[in-house]
């Protein structure tokens, strides 16, 4: 059966674009392949953290993938440290890739950017992890936001240079090792800031929305996205704050709104009170089964310890069985 991984980073809460870019093809991908969903803890320290809530905000966002419909019968959760053959077989694949290229990608130029002051080693190596994340399993398919097709790319460079080096044990080449992974896209692959500048994300704040937040926080949030006089009129804007409005309600089904919306723009007769207030209430109402799910959860801590700890022996095991593979090849067995 193919393999699916996808994995998120313990930096904070889960929010509207790791919910429409990832977990919703997460959950489209439960039922169907052998699944592997991690909360990619190692990934969160090449950012500026605080070490002492870091374990807190690796079980919350387990707590937020059960809640948000992963079903532990269906997939594996993982906790990416407590699984240490990623960082042993992301040392062997940064031997085969250049650092040239790790340093032109957006992704490195954009944290570089943000945190100038924390620009380290991990943050350059970030790519060559996440390729060993998904290839340890074998992953064929990434459910992940659009902001990531570039270190796919990488991910396929890796595995089509491994398998060229070292595809067969004694000629070195014939069978390959490691499938090419690609990118399961969903319709949210990119939810923008509410900022109107650049993608939702953790790492920015005021860009996002949690999927615990309450209705009077959801109402906080959207009434300071940024819109202007309402009397522009023609074609709806493709950046900035009113942008954000529209693609929101386009992700939250409310359809008939969206026309709705559109034509007072149109007409620049426009009220982004009343759009705010509806797009609250769509995200609100989508959120709250969630968060009642993740309250029962709350409530029964030894059921999300003994799923965490079954998760990790199963992926201990395949990922065992792929190390043995690699070690074998690359000469240390
Ligand atoms: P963040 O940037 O918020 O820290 P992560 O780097 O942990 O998020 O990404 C986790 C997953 O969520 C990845 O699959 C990523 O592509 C997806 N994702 C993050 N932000 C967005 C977004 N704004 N739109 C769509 N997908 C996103």
């Amino acid at each position: 059966m193919k393999r699916v991984y996808s994995g998120i980073r313990a930096t904070g809460r889960l929010h509207l674009g790791n919910y429409f870019g990832a977990v919703k093809g997460m959950l489209a991908l439960q039922d169907t392949y052998d699944c592997i969903f991690s909360v990619v803890d190692l990934h969160a320290i090449t950012t500026p953290y605080a070490p002492s809530s870091l374990q807190n905000s690796v079980r919350e966002i387990i707590i937020d993938f059960l809640a948000a419909g992963l079903d532990p019968k269906k997939c594996h959760l993982e906790i990416q440290s407590k699984i240490p053959q990623h960082t042993e077989l992301a040392y062997l694949l940064s031997t085969i890739y250049p650092v040239s290229r790790l340093e032109d990608l957006p992704t490195y130029k954009d944290k570089k950017a943000q945190y100038p002051k924390y620009v380290n080693m991990g943050l350059l190596y970030y790519p060559v992890l996440m390729a060993a994340d998904v290839l340890l399993y074998k992953g064929e398919l990434v459910p992940v936001g659009i902001d990531q097709e570039p270190h796919l790319e990488v991910m396929r460079e890796i595995a089509r240079k491994f398998n060229s080096m070292f595809g067969h044990p004694s000629t070195g080449s014939g069978s390959s090792t490691f499938p090419e992974p690609q990118r399961f896209k969903t319709e949210g692959e990119y939810v923008p800031s509410l900022t109107g500048k650049g993608k939702m994300s953790k790492t920015v704040d005021g860009s996002y929305i949690n999927l615990t937040d309450d209705l009077a926080v959801i109402k906080k949030k959207l009434a300071a996205v940024p819109t202007d006089s309402g009397t522009i009129g023609g074609d709806l804007p493709k950046e900035g704050g009113v942008a954000s409005l529209f693609v929101m309600m386009k992700l939250f089904k409310q359809e008939n709104e969206y026309r709705k919306f559109e034509n007072d723009y149109k007409n620049k007769t426009i009220r982004y009170s009343e759009l705010k207030e509806v797009l609250t209430q769509g995200v609100y109402k989508e959120l709250k089964p969630f968060q009642e799910k993740r309250k029962t959860l709350l409530d029964n801590p030894s059921l999300v310890d003994s799923i965490i700890a079954d998760g990790q022996k199963e992926c201990m095991e395949m990922a065992e069985e792929t190390m043995k593979e690699v070690r074998q090849k690359m000469g240390f067995a």
